[in-house]
């Protein structure tokens, strides 16, 4: 789609790797490339051809066929960069599946990373060996191993002795004419000494060239005494006389404009497991700004600094110290932490630092806190700041975050300075925070670029910005954001003309056709960083305040197989520009088509991205908004439909599939594959896709009346998944229906279990609002809510739901007398003290639905399962299992995707455990182990107190 639309160049092109990469990995769709080529800053291009790559050769086919043709390329790794250089208006590679291979070795002081793995996920990779790797960005959960490194992307501890440049041991790189090397092999080495030998020569000239240059080298040294990453690691030629070190730490920090980074080598550092913090508070910038050299010279791991503006846009928010509220107008406060290995040595570390800093006045008396909850206040209060005015911005504007250092003997007055311009330019909302100890300070503000007045007003501040950090006291105009188009302009000016020739020799030696990333870096254009500005059109309530950071992408189970939420919002908002714009009915119309299936339709509408958004955006509540504006008249009647008549559509689907199940029986699990899967190509995918993890439906449920005399009571909604299809599948070795599990185990701990009489009818209503059918989702919780208060006597009797989905639902839409609980809680709240466990000697895995992450349970699972059974795996990299209720019936390849790698994790447990019956379909299918509910688990590992084993 949209091949036809391309330059005549690009569609050779296309073609010409169309042999080897397939076609589903080569995006030319008009919108997709929009959605696609968004990163998070406040730029946009448009690329012509984004190709999702899987490996190594793809890269280097691509590079060749580039350098053939002339066009550009910009590589991509998690999107999270704010200065403009993950974008392209030509062709895009996009990291896509794999690149998540690993190798932890030298006793874990050394690890092995594929690009595209996330920077937590290799920390928790390490975290059993108390290592981590260096770098700390604050984007750390979303930023990927490429982009950490080819930005020297750094955060609040790791400063300029831990960062990339500092810990990268070796590289390997594809370079602009396809041709590999890996610095750390002596073949690969000596293989391109003898092709490449000239690169090698003028590396070491380079180098040769500088040391004879006096000023020259101690300008470079001077410039990375503190945090910097305008233009090229220049230091590289200096620190090392071996010209593929030189290489690889050049690669540091390139932005993508030297080669491509297939694989990385870090040196690990320690990871301290005892911490304390102390929130600070000082009367004025100065007296904050004083503390920091004393700080530099104490053995801290970090000192934040936080001006009043910072401190009042967070003052309000649930959990922040009420005295944040009483401050006077110039209170600045300091965030430090100290870390140690063991609790005695943090103690004189923090002895050591209070003393160190006593002298100075503070507001309130320097408190340190080793309690993780306690300081994790403290760093939500920092880590809160950047959201915090993105959330708060008019619809339409955009938030910038600058990223400036200083020496640290000016920071106190460049940070009035700074104060200074806002209100010369009337940032009236702008606010300062950063990295202290290092000089290192962001400000952060909005913009609207929509006005050609207010360009000039930020073309004019970003002037005087300029000229304060360069002229007046000889900064770093980018510290650990990266130089990208937002800099590029003043490299030059930073730099000084020498260096500045260094960097194009530079440039010149790896990219001679300028190919990579062209305009990053190095920008001959004096107004290269306000043109192609990001808009950001309002489009929908729910999503104008999203700041496109892309934090929310990682646990979405769509992100490999369409859309991502940060890509569905993107989406949205270029059909709203579109149509602001006046564009044809046609053109839109075919926006809407592209959009349909990877926004819409695949979307799970669990809200998990909801749990990693800094401005709090649920993007599954837009799509179910949407899937609402989109049923028609005919369609809501169906679901009033349905919603009148439950009872006899789920006995329905119960009899549909205990029928399914005997035909499986009778024709086997390939056949029925065969025929299910032909099934569903005639019908153009509308009908859904069968699969050997079907279950039977369920029994009927029995309500039995109430017995007065046993005090212990629960009332019991088993879901109408539950009901539905709460029986075993054909391999499942439980064969116990579900409810009959769940009421039996109830009983066993001396409960008398009371259902809601007509069960049969009630249902929370998720199944509708998932579709976008709202009235009657709200129809039916109500109805649910009635009838469990009435049962529980208006909320005495606890009630258990069966199913985390439907209890979440309830939690929001139910009478809030009821007590109301899921699987985990119920067990751990009130069957712990009335049945005996047993440990089972037995390896299983477990998993957290969406329901239960978003109330903070998944850890409570995991505690419950390792009291019954002996070793309990949870699953990495496994967030949503995109089974999405009967979605994953009608895309199954999203349930696919959200798995891959599962089957891997748990093939050695005998079961896996959750708390839905939809999810453990998808979960038993590809995880290739039954799943199922947790509460089996707790049936076979308890009997009644007092029983004999
Ligand atoms: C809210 C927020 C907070 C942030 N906080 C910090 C912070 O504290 N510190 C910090 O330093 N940054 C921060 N950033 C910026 C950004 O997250 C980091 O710089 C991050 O390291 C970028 O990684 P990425 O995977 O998103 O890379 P991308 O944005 O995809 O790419 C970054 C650069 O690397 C190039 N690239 C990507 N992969 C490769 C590869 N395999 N080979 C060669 N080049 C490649 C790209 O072309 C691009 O130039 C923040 C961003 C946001 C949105
Ligand atoms: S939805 Fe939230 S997390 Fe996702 S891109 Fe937007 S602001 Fe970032
Ligand atoms: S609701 Fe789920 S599937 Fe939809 S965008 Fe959010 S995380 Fe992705």
């Amino acid at each position: 789609m949209g091949i036809d639309m391309l330059p005549s160049e690009y569609q050779r092109f296309v073609k010409a790797i169309s042999e080897v990469i397939p076609a589903k990995n080569i995006i030319t769709d008009p919108l997709l490339t929009v959605v696609y080529g968004t990163d998070a800053s406040f730029y946009r291009l448009q690329p012509k051809v984004v190709i999702n790559v899987r490996n190594e050769a793809e890269v280097q086919l691509i590079l060749r066929k580039a350098s053939r043709g002339n066009f550009p390329v910009t590589f991509r790794a998690g999107g999270t960069s704010l200065s403009g250089q993950s974008i392209s208006d030509s062709i895009l590679v996009r990291m896509g599946e794999g690149w998540k291979k690993y190798r932890v070795f030298d006793g874990a002081g050394k690890i092995q990373l594929q690009p595209g793995i996330i920077g937590s996920r290799a920390n928790a990779i390490l975290a059993e060996f108390s290592r981590k790797i260096g770098p700390d960005p604050a984007s750390i959960d979303s930023a990927q191993i490429g982009g950490i490194l080819a930005n020297n992307a750094s955060g609040m501890c790791c400063g300029t002795a831990e960062n990339s440049y500092q810990t990268i041991e070796s590289l390997r790189i594809v370079l602009a004419d396809g041709t590999v090397v890996d610095t750390a092999d002596d073949k690969s080495r000596a293989e391109f000494a003898r092709r490449h030998g000239g690169i090698l020569d003028a590396l070491s000239r380079l180098r040769q060239r500088v040391l004879a240059d006096e000023v020259l080298c101690s300008r470079i040294r001077h410039k990375f005494k503190i945090k910097n990453t305008t233009g090229y690691s220049l230091n590289a030629l200096i620190d090392f006389d071996d010209p593929y070190a030189i290489m690889t730490h050049l690669m540091v920090g390139s932005e993508g404009t030297l080669g491509f980074i297939s694989e990385a080598v870090y040196r690990t550092v320690v990871e301290h497991p005892c911490k304390a913090s102390a929130l600070i508070i000082y009367p004025d910038v100065k007296t904050a700004c004083e503390a920091i050299p004393i700080l530099q010279k104490q053995d801290v791991a970090a000192a934040e600094l936080i001006d009043r503006a910072g401190l009042r846009s967070v003052q309000d928010k649930e959990g922040m110290p009420g005295y944040l509220k009483e401050l006077s107008d110039t209170a600045t406060a300091l965030l430090v932490e100290v870390r140690a290995e063991i609790p005695d040595v943090l103690q004189n570390k923090i002895g050591q630092t209070r003393d160190s800093i006593a002298h100075l006045p503070t507001i309130y008396p320097i408190s340190f806190t080793d309690n993780p909850d306690e300081y994790g206040k403290f760093w939500k209060i920092r880590k809160g700041l950047f959201p915090a005015v993105g959330a708060v911005r008019r619809t339409g504007t955009t938030v910038i975050i600058e990223d400036v250092a200083f020496p640290g003997e000016h920071l106190a007055s460049a940070a009035l300075d700074l104060q200074a311009l806002f209100k010369k330019y009337d940032y009236n909302e702008a606010l300062i925070f950063g990295h202290a100890l290092d000089g290192n300070l962001h400000f952060v503000f909005t913009q609207d670029f929509s006005l050609e007045s207010e360009i000039i007003r930020y073309r004019d501040f970003m002037d005087d910005v300029v000229d304060l950090v360069v002229e007046k006291y000889d900064g770093s105009l980018k510290a650990e954001h990266g130089t990208g188009r937002n800099m590029a302009p003043f490299v030059e000016k930073e730099w000084g003309e020498a260096a500045y020739q260094l960097m194009q020799e530079i440039k010149a030696i790896f990219d001679p056709q300028n190919l990579l990333n062209p305009g990053v870096i190095l920008n001959e254009d004096r107004q290269a960083h306000i043109k192609a500005l990001k808009p950001l059109p309002a489009t929908h309530e729910i999503v104008d305040t999203c700041i496109e950071c892309g934090f929310c992408e990682p646990v979405c189970p769509s992100k490999n197989v369409t859309f991502t939420p940060r890509q569905r919002i993107v989406g949205r908002r270029e059909i709203s520009r579109q149509m602001a714009e006046g564009r044809g009915s046609r053109e839109i119309r075919s926006l809407v088509r592209s959009y349909r299936y990877p926004g819409k339709d695949t979307c799970a509408a669990d809200g998990l991205c909801g749990t990693r958004c800094p401005v709090g955006i649920d993007t599954g509540s837009l799509i179910k908004a949407l899937r609402e504006e989109a049923n028609s008249s005919f369609a809501n009647l169906m679901a009033d439909r349905v919603a009148n008549g439950f009872k006899p559509v789920a006995r329905t689907i119960s009899l549909t599939l205990n029928t399914v199940d005997s035909v499986h029986n009778r024709v086997g699990t390939v056949a029925m594959n065969r025929v299910s899967g032909l099934a569903r190509s005639a019908s153009l995918g509308r009908l859904p896709l069968w699969n050997k993890e079907m279950p039977r439906g369920s029994n009927r449920i029995l309500v039995q009346p109430a017995v007065a005399d046993n005090p212990l009571k629960v009332v019991y909604f088993p879901s109408c998944a539950s009901r539905a299809m709460g029986g075993p599948a054909r391999a499942e070795t439980e064969r116990q229906d579900l409810p009959e599990k769940t009421r039996s185990l109830l009983e066993k701990a001396g409960y008398q279990v009371l259902i809601p009489e007509k069960i049969d009818s009630y249902c929370c209503g998720q199944a509708f609002e998932s579709k976008g059918f709202f009235k009657q989702a709200d129809k039916k919780s109500r109805e649910l809510s009635d009838a469990l208060l009435h049962l529980s006597r208006d909320g005495e009797i606890p009630v258990l739901f069966d199913t985390s989905p439907c209890l979440y639902r309830m939690k929001q839409h139910c009478d809030q007398r009821l007590q109301i609980f899921e699987p985990i809680e119920f067990v751990l709240t009130h069957l712990m003290d009335k049945l005996e466990f047993t440990r089972q000697d037995i390896k299983i895995a477990v998993h957290p639905t969406c329901s239960t992450r978003k109330m903070g349970l998944d850890k409570k699972l995991e505690e419950l399962a390792r009291a019954c059974a002996r070793e309990v795996v949870m699953p990495e990299d496994i967030f949503c299992c995109g089974f999405a209720g009967d979605r994953g019936f009608n895309f199954p390849e999203v349930n696919k995707s959200a798995l891959a790698g599962l089957k891997e994790q748990v093939c050695s447990c005998e079961a896996g455990y959750s708390t839905s019956k939809t999810c453990e379909i998808g979960l038993s299918l590809h995880g290739d182990i039954p799943y199922r509910s947790i509460l089996y688990l707790v049936d076979a590992a308890s009997r009644r107190k007092g029983q004999k084993a």
